[in-house]
Order: C-alpha cells, then structure tokens, then sequence
C-alpha cells in the first residue's frame, strides 16, 4: 500500500522560536528598512521565505561531522572526505572550495571574463551576471521562449534555446565566449529544471566551437529528481547516478554549498582544465584561502560532505519537491497567479499579473513583497525590475517578469506554515487594488535590490 499523504522523511530534533508580531509593528519595522525587506531584522519576521540560501536545517548527521571537522591549515582530512563527497558526484580534475558561490564565480571570471567577452545562460542568476558584467564581460540569457511566459506548462521550461546559442555563438565568435554555462534549476526563471537532453545539446554546441561549458549547480539533486519524474528513460535512474550524468557533459562548475548541499556556509568551483584551475588556485590564495580549505573552516567541509549524501536521498527529494508543490498547488486553488509548473525551490507569484494597476518601474514585485510581511509577517524576494532592470549604462527598463519569490528552506518549515502562508498570500490578493507602487531613494548602482531603500507612491 502506498499513501498519498507525503511526510516529512525526519522528526524534529531541535526547536527554534519564531515570535509573533502585530499589524502595526510589522509596518512600523518597513518604514524603518525603507521598504526593503532585505532590511528588516529577522527577529521581525515570522516565516521567513526570503531565500532557501544557507536557510535549511541541518541533520543530527550534519551537525556530527561538523564535531568531527579537522581545522588544519593545509592537507586537513575533513578536506579530504569533502573532496572525496565532491567528486563522487562531480568528477572533476580540480576541486576549489569557497566560502559561498559567488567567490567561485568571482574568481572564474576575474580568470576567463574580461572587455569584449560575452557568457551566454539559460538564466543568469544575479551574482553570476553582477560578476560576469563587473569584469567588463556581457551576460547573456538565452532561455527557451516557454521560459518567459509564467503559464506555459513546458516540462523544462529552464532549457537553453539552442537555436539561439548557435547564433550567438555565431555573431559573438567563438574567440570571445569563454564559457557557455548552464543554470540548474534555473533559479531566476522560476526554478525551473533543464532537461538531461538539453545540458546535453548545450554541451555538444559549446564542444563544437571549442568553448567550454560550466554547470551553475546549486540545484543539481532538485533538477535530477525532476529528470527523474519528466524526462524519458529516466524514471528508474538513481538521482545520483542523473547527477553524475549531468556532470559528465560539462568541463566544470560552479556551486553553492547553501543549497541542494545543505550547508549554512560553501561552495566550490571545479574545473578539468589543468592551465585553468592554476589561474584560479592563485586567485583563491589571494581571496579565499589555502587550495585544501578554500573560503572554509574544517567543519564546514564536512557538514556540505555529509549534506551531499542527504541531497541525492529519494525519500528526501519526494518529500522536498511534493512540499514545494503543496504550496503552489494552495496558492492556485486561491486564485493566485504562480509561475507554472511549480518550481523546486520555490513558489514564484506573478506580480505583474497580481498588482496590473503598478506600472513596472514602480516595482509591482516590492510591492507585493511588502504587503506579504505587512499583513503576514511572511518574507519574500522579488525577482522583478528591482532586481534586473539597472542596465549597464545606468537606464532603467522592465524585466522580462515581475515575480515574487516564496523560497522553501529546505526541511525547516511544517505543513502548517505553509496553510499559514497561503492564508495570508489569499489576505493579500484581497487587498491587491489598494497596494501602492515604489520608488527608489537610495540605492547602489550594483545589485541595488539587497541595499536599496524605497518610499511608497501615493
Ligand atoms: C545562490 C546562487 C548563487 C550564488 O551563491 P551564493 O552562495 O549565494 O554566493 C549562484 N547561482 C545560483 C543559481 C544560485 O542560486
């Protein structure tokens, strides 16, 4: 007998409070953080959907490596039992561990970026394209046309249009691509999985020109589950042999431990060109650390070993990508307009669609964001104009969709959180028409959604 009833694989080990707070606080405390929720304490938010980054609970598992981590500088044994959890899964020449994974792409592309060169994506996520576009190099999105309309129910709406590659390729040259990578999940466009026959085709393009393709894999384990249901041929694979599959197309990687591995704290690049991981060795040295410890204490490498063994789980990944579900399923069952399909990470509601009265350069994502913690004390992230319409040059136009990301951290929150936060999402939409667009007061020119301060227009 199989039930339908999904449970959470774990029992609760360790408790945390989370504190009420009232209408009249909650607003106080936005005023406070110039609406922007990235401002507000944490202690003030009561679910906090804001990232699934270094959010997630780790295991009584994780917690006994951490006891066993070996904090020597050079050659520690808690270096060797990462590096051994790494390429089991990833089977790469070189290994360099990072304190997060915007230090390895930091260092990728202080090496391979540069003025006069273009790295295509399905998806660029913010970190990756802030640091692509800070070496003088151009990002580029060329994610399938599915991958832009929140309805379209394509079973992998993060694939890259290899149609669209092959022109790229061919107007950039060859010469000024030094890598062509490739999102998964394709976090900025709505969580969405690539297909094994994409990363596939994508690797094929790339060889044929003689360009290299990385893997952005901080979702790896959520992008081979959704392989695993969608994809033909896949359905009795073990998730971590799909992983292995996946990483045998590419010729490197960048990750980010806070993710698919569990971690708080992490990450690494990997790579197999020898020439190539020297130049990035050196660069670690200058910003992260030693070759054998990276950006890391002994301790955290062995919590991210421990956590990749818990990532490739089936019982883990069933539960994880059926919670996600539970959420989006709630949220359209209440009229609420959520990118579909449902994402693995993520639920992601269509501000544009929600708030039609806010004009995008006024932020219908901030707004929706801000009513969610006003009227619920529930954080999220919008992933709209805020985020992606600074251009280069200093212009402002809309992104391509306004989104408001509700982020699972992974194995933290129960069943009736989520009642909780889909009660207070149906609260908002309504109170949708009276929900008021943003401006900026202040704010960087460089991923100004994390600093930016805002007032309400009225
Ligand atoms: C989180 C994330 C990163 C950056 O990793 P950090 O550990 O936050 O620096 C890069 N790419 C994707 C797809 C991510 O989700």
């Amino acid at each position: 007998m199989t039930f339908k009833t999904v449970i959470e694989p774990f029992r609760i080990h360790s408790v945390e409070p989370i504190r009420l707070t009232t209408e009249d606080e909650r607003r106080a405390a936005l005023a406070k953080a110039g609406y922007n929720v990235f401002n507000l304490p944490a202690k003030e938010v009561l679910i906090d959907l804001l990232t699934d980054s270094g959010t997630g609970a780790m295991s009584r598992d994780q917690w006994a490596a951490i006891q066993h981590g070996d904090e020597s500088y050079a050659g520690s044994p808690s270096w060797e039992i990462f590096h051994a959890a790494v390429t089991n899964l990833f089977d790469f020449a070189h290994v360099i561990p990072t304190h997060q994974g915007r230090a390895a792409e930091k260092i990728l592309f202080s090496v391979i970026g540069g003025p006069g060169r273009s790295v295509p994506s399905n998806t660029h996520f913010d970190t990756t394209r802030a640091n692509v576009e800070f070496t003088g190099a151009t990002a580029v999105d060329l994610v399938i046309a599915e991958g832009h309309d929140p309805k379209a129910l394509h079973p992998f709406k993060g694939n890259m249009d290899i149609a669209a590659l092959e022109t790229f390729i061919a107007e950039t040259g060859a010469e000024n691509v030094p890598v062509v990578m490739l999102t998964i999940t394709n976090n900025s466009g709505g969580g969405q999985p690539v297909s094994m026959a994409n990363i596939r085709e994508v690797s094929a393009v790339a060889h044929a020109h003689g360009i290299p393709f990385f893997l952005d894999a901080c979702r790896f384990a959520e992008n081979a589950w959704f392989i695993k249901l969608r994809e033909e041929g896949y359905a009795n694979a073990d998730v971590a042999d799909i992983v292995r599959e996946m990483a045998s197309y590419a010729d490197g990687m960048t990750m980010s431990a806070k993710k698919d591995p569990l971690g708080n704290i992490g990450g690494w690049l990997a790579m197999n060109d020898p020439e190539l991981a020297t130049q990035c060795r050196n660069m670690l040295i200058l910003t992260e650390g030693f070759p054998t410890y990276g950006g890391l204490a002994g301790r955290d490498l062995e919590a991210v070993a421990q956590g990749l063994s818990e990532a490739v789980s089936h019982d883990y990944l069933q539960y994880r990508i059926a919670s996600t579900s539970y959420l989006g399923e709630g949220l359209t069952k209440a009229g609420i307009p959520v990118v579909m399909p449902y994402g693995g990470h993520a639920i992601y509601i269509d501000a544009r669609e929600m708030l039609p009265h806010i004009d995008p350069l006024q932020y219908p994502g901030q707004s929706l964001a801000v009513a969610l913690y006003e009227v619920g004390g529930v954080r999220g992230c919008e992933i709209g104009t805020l985020m992606f319409g600074m251009q280069p040059d200093g212009t402002e136009k809309p992104a391509a969709m306004e989104l408001v990301r509700l982020a699972i951290p992974r194995r933290t929150y129960t069943q009736s959180h989520i009642d909780y936060v889909i009660e207070v999402c149906t609260e908002v939409k309504s109170r949708a028409r009276s929900l008021p667009g943003y401006r900026i007061t202040q704010g960087p020119k460089v991923l100004r959604h994390f600093t930016a301060r805002l007032e309400p227009v009225i």
